[in-house]
């Protein structure tokens, strides 16, 4: 690959697109597509079959769903290497089963993470609970454990440590903490499927964790997604919220009742079809996606102010997201210009991801009703704080620094890796060069 002084060279002389010139990419990249004939053929099976889903809601055999429902579950379990795989119709239904089983009360908090897609607050607020959120890591958008452990009061009992854009948090230093506090961990992994963390797979490591299986995820069924714990108890409790556990209950040996509130969260038969021939392509699918961000990694690393995806040690990255910070002091110039300027180029990034907390709902209290529930409840600690300024960190990167390119987006062939490469350069050799 040619070095960036030579590239920075050779962009001098063209024209920005910005400013007339021609794009460095004429084409559209063409969309991230997981889906082929085997899923094809598995969906044609199951519209054969008649059966499409085969749950009932009561306590009988077909509690626990049908064939393809079991045979997924059965292989995610296997590939995770857990004790229980549980499908839901979507990993926000995931979640907030989960925060349920976990004998959540009302009142209690849960540390939570603004920089993540937002259901992973909202699963706490479903039972009443509190979001509290914590400030990042600057270099892996995942939980800072110090943030963590500033933020825990006597009503802190979980945390849901979500392994953003495709690598894991540190589940070490988060282990710790909760042991130290007696607090259980949730893994939301919706973004990191096959990510390891230290040898194992990102998403296990919490008390209960999973993966999101929509359409924009590495692998997908459309919609759905998998609950992962090796918790007995957990689990079960897990498959009674899916699947209206108040009506089930009665007939059942006598079980704690507390948070058995169901509903109907449960996957159909032909997204487990397609759900078993996607998980054979995870590994690849992973792979690909490695290879193609770390090519571009490489390739733009050099760039001043401009720091690629930095990988933890012990930790895999499966690249969700490809993740860049900016240097607005080095650069001189704006991430918003140079985002500007790369779009002209065809190359698309997002200037900000979540900052959670700076949402209205937070902002002004507002879930149920109107009167400011669950945060205006007796049972909820008064000074709850969503106040801009207690996540610097991460408000600080949206304001400022950050910039995302969707590795799941496209379909990306490792030419299209090297025209991104060029472009940024350009952006560079123009928008930067003349800036310093
Ligand atoms: C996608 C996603 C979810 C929600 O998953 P759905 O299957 O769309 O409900 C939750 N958390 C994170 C971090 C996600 O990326």
């Amino acid at each position: 690959m040619t070095n960036t002084n030579e590239l920075l060279d050779a962009m001098r002389s063209e024209t920005l697109a910005l400013e007339g010139g021609a794009p460095v990419i004429t084409h559209e990249f063409p969309r991230y597509n997981s889906l082929g004939k085997e899923e094809q053929d598995a969906v044609q099976k199951v519209m054969e079959s008649g059966v499409l889903s085969q749950f009932l809601g009561c306590w009988h055999d077909d509690f626990y769903g049908g064939s393809k429902v079991q045979a997924f579950e059965a292989q995610c379990a296997e590939y995770f290497g857990v004790k229980h795989a549980i499908t839901v119709n979507s990993w926000t239904s995931g979640l907030i089963a989960a925060v349920g089983a976990l004998d959540i009360e009302p009142g209690d908090e849960i540390i939570v993470t603004p920089w993540t897609m937002c259901a992973s607050a909202t699963a706490i607020l479903h039972w009443n609970a509190i979001p509290v959120f914590a400030d990042i890591d600057p270099k892996t958008f995942n939980l800072d454990p110090e943030s963590v452990r500033r933020n825990i009061s006597e009503k802190t009992r979980a945390i849901m440590a979500v392994d953003i854009f495709g690598q894991s948090a540190d589940m070490d230093a988060l282990r710790a903490i909760a042991d130290e506090f007696n607090l259980k961990i949730i893994s939301d992994t919706a973004q990191a499927p096959a990510a390891q963390y230290k040898g194992k797979w990102a998403g296990t490591l919490g008390d209960i964790g999973g993966y999101s299986l929509n359409y924009h995820k590495h692998i997908h069924t459309g919609e759905g997604g998998v609950v992962v714990t090796n918790d007995d108890a957990l689990a079960e409790r897990v498959r009674l919220i899916r699947n209206h556990a108040e009506a089930v209950l009665p007939d059942r040996e006598a079980m704690p009742i507390n948070n058995m509130l169901g509903y109907n969260f449960r996957l159909g038969e032909i997204e487990c079809a397609i759900g078993i021939e996607q998980l054979k392509k995870l590994n690849g699918l992973v792979e690909s996606r490695r290879a193609l961000a770390e090519r571009l990694a490489a390739g733009i690393c050099e760039l001043p102010g401009l720091s690629v995806p930095y990988v933890a040690d012990g930790n895999t990255h499966v690249y969700y997201v490809f993740p860049l910070l900016v240097d607005p002091d080095i650069t001189g110039v704006s991430k918003f210009e140079i985002a500007e300027a790369l779009k002209a180029e065809g190359v698309i990034l997002a200037t900000q991801y979540q900052n959670l907390h700076l949402l209205p709902m937070y902002q002004q209290k507002t879930a149920y009703g109107s009167s400011g529930f669950p945060w205006s409840a007796d049972f909820t600690r008064q000074d709850i704080s969503y106040e801009k300024g207690i996540c610097p960190v991460a408000e600080d990167m949206n304001d400022r620094t950050y910039l995302g390119f969707g590795m799941c987006t496209y379909d990306l062939t490792e030419s299209d890796v090297d025209l991104i490469i060029r472009a940024f350069h350009k952006v560079w050799a123009h928008k930067v060069e003349m800036s310093r």
